[in-house]
């Protein structure tokens, strides 16, 4: 059974930290990413070149360097996947038979879904998302300061799928009021944040908390709803309205965070969930404690692909590498997954540029704090200097299989 093929397709946080973790724990096994990109995305550290703090060369590094020793590299995406055979395809033709797959390929940004609008558009004057890239968020860092000159309307979005990092637009809308106020170009900026939820955060504390600094810093909270459509010449969004009809407002400056859903190959492959609230994003469908599939044993699933309640971010991959890779070490040896995943989800919240809250939490919705003994909920420089300094370090040490949770 150490002569198990294990293929892990994608290489990103979850691929790269799940297939280090599981050449250490097994010997002889052969172990094989498939990940189509040269280039491995920091993309935490999206939100603070969107902030000017880090450049895009900082939040990039070479696949290569991380790809664990001993471990097969198929340049490819997968395009089909054969749970019945055990088989996998890619893009360029080639087949992988497997005795057990994990499943990491994140999340796919679905700009197309939202009416006018292409990926590509992002970057067009006034149309900005610090989520399409690296060089999209160092473009809105750019934006910002020109819609500064001019002032007007700016509108934060949110949609209503589920989408990694739920902080991040606010972060985003926090960095874009900071750095505005630092050029002393604030007071001729009208700040909205659109929303369909009723909450702005799920964790309740910090649902008033950021309600709280938006009240103080004037940036307006529309209960509307999802946006619909984008006019980018005209510079016309379209939002659902409460009673589910459409508004068509102006903008000057637009941040959109595109509804997110996993890829198409999940469902094809009859891998997705096909009930409740996260059926329409076709989601892997994992036990969301063993992270096992829910109807193939040997199938596991880890980071951003997989329908678990919360927990789509770097942070959680910290988790899932403590317990993915030990469950599928299990069902190799013939045993039941053992380890148990508690949801834990985590991001320093910026509040400011300076300053952050940093916000840990588990299936609960309750905080679950590191440093208990300090008030993590406060925005402080400290949390601040912690997300600039030390978990770059820490979550590329995570990629090799160390500092798990
Ligand atoms: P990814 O890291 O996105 O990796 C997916 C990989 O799959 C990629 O390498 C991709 O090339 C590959 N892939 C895609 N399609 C295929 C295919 N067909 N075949 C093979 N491979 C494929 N997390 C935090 O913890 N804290 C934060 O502060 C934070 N801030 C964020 C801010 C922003 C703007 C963004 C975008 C994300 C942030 N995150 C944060 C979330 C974090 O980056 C993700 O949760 C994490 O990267 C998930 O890991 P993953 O491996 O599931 O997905």
């Amino acid at each position: 059974s150490s002569q198990a093929r294990i293929v892990v397709l994608g290489g990103g946080a979850a691929g790269m930290t799940m297939a280090a973790r599981l050449r250490d724990l097994l010997d002889g096994a052969r172990i094989t990413i498939v990940e189509p990109s040269e280039i491995h995305h920091y993309q935490p550290g999206w939100t603070l070149v969107a902030a000017g703090v880090y450049s895009v060369g900082e939040v990039q590094r070479r696949n290569e360097r991380y790809i664990p020793r001993g471990v097969e590299w198929v340049r490819s995406a997968v395009a089909a996947i054969d749970p019945e055979s055990q088989r996998v395809e890619t893009t360029d033709g080639d087949r992988l038979d497997y005795d057990f797959l994990v499943v990491a390929t994140g999340l796919h940004l679905d700009y197309e879904a939202i009416e006018g609008l292409r990926r590509e558009d992002i970057g067009r004057p006034g149309l900005t998302s610090l989520y399409a890239s690296a060089e999209a968020a160092r473009d809105a860092y750019e934006q910002i300061h020109a819609f500064g000159e001019h002032g007007g309307v700016a509108r934060f979005t949110i949609p209503s799928t589920p989408i990694k990092c739920a902080g991040a637009p606010i972060k985003a809308t926090f960095i874009a009021d900071d750095l505005l106020r630092t050029a002393g170009q604030r007071a001729g900026a009208d700040f909205h944040y659109h929303t369909g939820s009723d909450t702005l955060f799920s964790v309740q504390r910090f649902d008033h908390m950021v309600r709280d600094l938006y009240a103080e810093r004037g940036v307006s909270v529309n209960d509307g709803g999802a946006l619909l459509a984008v006019d980018v010449d005209a510079r016309q969004a379209q939002f659902q309205t409460r009673d589910g009809g459409r508004e068509t407002v102006d903008y000057d400056y637009l941040h959109v965070t595109p509804p997110m859903r996993a890829h198409d190959f999940v469902r094809e492959a009859g891998l997705a969930v096909e009930d409740g609230p996260l059926a329409a994003g076709g989601w892997l469908a994992v036990d969301d404690r063993t992270l096992q599939h829910t109807d193939y044993p040997n199938i596991f699933g880890a980071g951003d692909v997989v329908a678990t309640a919360i927990g789509k971010t770097a942070s959680t991959v910290r988790s899932h590498g403590a317990v993915m890779p030990d469950n599928l070490v299990d069902v190799i040896q013939d045993r039941e997954p053992s380890r148990q995943f508690d949801g834990y989800t985590s991001c320093p919240l910026i509040t400011e540029v300076g300053k952050a809250a940093l916000v840990e939490f588990d299936y609960s919705l309750e905080e679950v704090p590191t440093f208990a003994f300090l008030d993590q909920g406060a925005p402080s420089w400290m949390w601040w200097r912690l997300k600039v300094h030390m978990i770059k370090p820490l979550y590329f040490n995570m990629l090799r299989g160390r500092y798990l949770r």
